[in-house]
């Protein structure tokens, strides 16, 4: 299937791979939103989601589409919405696609379906798209009740919404199943993919991991889990979604679609395996080339088990274009324990988990993360979450030991595997916290 939006963008064509991104501003501030819509579009995003927290927001996401229509920047826009049927219904009326989760339209199921038949109704009737984004963390609990919170349930779960969208004859549908794990997420990606297959309707599938965090590890970690489903015909629409500036995602993105759409080779010269160890030799023309190139060389077959380590050496170009050693520093073996880890296969430090942030974020996220992952670098292993906003954090941060959660006005909540364990704790204290509770669990 073919999605076209009504900016005359298509998803699904077959070849080419559409890179989007999401702001981070304040839906409420038009001005600054059309501003980062502008710089997003012209730094390569070809869809830019924006949060739409509620009815009231649908004004100021009105305002910035006309503005940037006045403007001449063509990007089409996606609303993203969490809970509010009623926001989901009036803003389709407005943009070119709608991002909803409808397993948390309504606690009743059946009401939840009912309310996404209206949705489909008025983009029928306006031609707007939608996407069902499910992530893993997220799932209704009718879902998690009959499957747990596995891969499996997010593909069935996917499949029954999309079956009402077949019932109903509506196709203008892109599905999504993201996970900040690797495994979970290429795994649900998969059975999904099987399903529409059997099902004989294959949607277009937008691709991500999420929360991926930020640096080398966010990059490494979104490059082994898309590149492991594009190298095998599995997506149409890639975001990569980091702890930084939108505008940072953009060159992983395109990189991704170029790679798995227009066929762009990997810096590799050469590679050997042997006794399930790759040998791989690089000439790579950046750091950043090198750790996408590596990640998408390789994870796949780790995250297959068909290897069980990399080691690689080589050189690649460092800012003053002259070759660097990849072995000089530890270099080579920092990679190495980055891409393990990606893949879940060693872990060699805490396992982050930080959403990109959005127009709900709360606080400072960036510099809670980087506060965060200073004060617990030597917890190895363990899985810290550092989420922005508490409508919808600490439902996303499904795998995690502990949860760093912003309130708003300058607070913090603290979770232990999902249960909020510490409220409303000054933000200059919070770590602090943190690290006692991680303390008194050991002890
Ligand atoms: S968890 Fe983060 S990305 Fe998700 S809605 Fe909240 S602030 Fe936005």
């Amino acid at each position: 299937m073919k999605v076209q939006l009504k900016k005359g963008l298509t998803i699904g064509d077959g070849g080419h791979i559409v890179v989007q991104t999401m702001c981070n501003t304040h839906t409420s501030d038009v001005d600054a939103t059309v501003a980062q819509c502008r710089e997003l579009a012209a730094a390569g995003a070809e869809l830019v989601r924006i949060t739409v927290p509620s009815l009231k927001d649908v004004p100021c996401i009105a305002e910035i589409h006309d503005r940037l229509e006045k403007e001449g920047v063509n990007v089409p826009l996606v609303a993203d919405i969490h809970f509010s049927a009623d926001t989901a219904i009036e803003v389709a009326k407005v943009v070119e696609k709608v991002r909803i989760n409808p397993g948390n339209f309504h606690p009743d199921h059946a009401q939840a379906k009912a309310r996404f038949a209206e949705l489909i109704a008025v983009c029928r009737e306006h031609r707007t798209a939608i996407r069902i984004g499910l992530n893993h963390g997220s799932l209704g609990k009718y879902i998690t009740d009959l499957y747990g919170n596995t891969p499996l349930a997010m593909a069935k779960a996917a499949m029954e919404w999309l079956r009402l969208c077949i019932d109903n004859d509506f196709y203008n549908v892109v599905v999504s199943l993201k996970s900040s794990n690797t495994l979970t997420m290429v795994e649900a990606y998969r059975i999904l993919y099987g399903m529409m297959q059997e099902a004989g309707v294959i949607f277009p599938l937008h691709v991500g991991v999420t929360e991926a965090g930020n640096g080398d590890s966010g990059r490494i970690k979104s490059c082994v889990g898309i590149s492991s489903l594009l190298s095998q015909g599995i997506g149409d629409t890639v975001r990569v979604s980091l702890t930084e500036d939108p505008v940072m995602e953009l060159p992983v993105a395109k990189y991704l679609s170029e790679r798995y759409g227009d066929g762009l080779p990997s810096s590799i010269v050469s590679c050997e395996v042997r006794d399930r160890v790759a040998y791989a030799l690089y000439d790579s023309p950046s750091r950043e080339r090198l750790l996408m190139d590596m990640s998408c060389d390789f994870g796949r077959m780790l995250l297959d088990r068909e290897i069980d380590d990399v080691k690689i050496s080589g050189t690649y170009a460092g800012a003053d274009g002259q070759p660097v050693d990849i072995s000089a520093g530890g270099f080579g073996d920092y990679l190495e324990d980055e891409l393990l880890q990606a893949a879940r296969r060693r872990f060699y430090k805490p396992e982050y988990i930080a959403c990109p942030g959005c127009g709900r974020t709360m606080y400072n996220l960036q510099d809670a993360f980087e506060k965060v992952k200073a004060r617990t670098s030597h917890l190895q292993g363990m899985v810290i979450a550092v989420m922005g906003c508490i409508v919808n954090g600490p439902g996303e941060m499904a795998d995690a030991d502990w949860g760093y959660v912003g309130e708003g006005n300058g607070k913090v909540s603290i979770y232990k595997k999902n249960v909020p364990v510490l409220r409303h704790i000054p933000e200059d204290e919070a770590v602090d916290r943190l690290l006692e509770l991680i303390g008194e669990d050991a002890r």
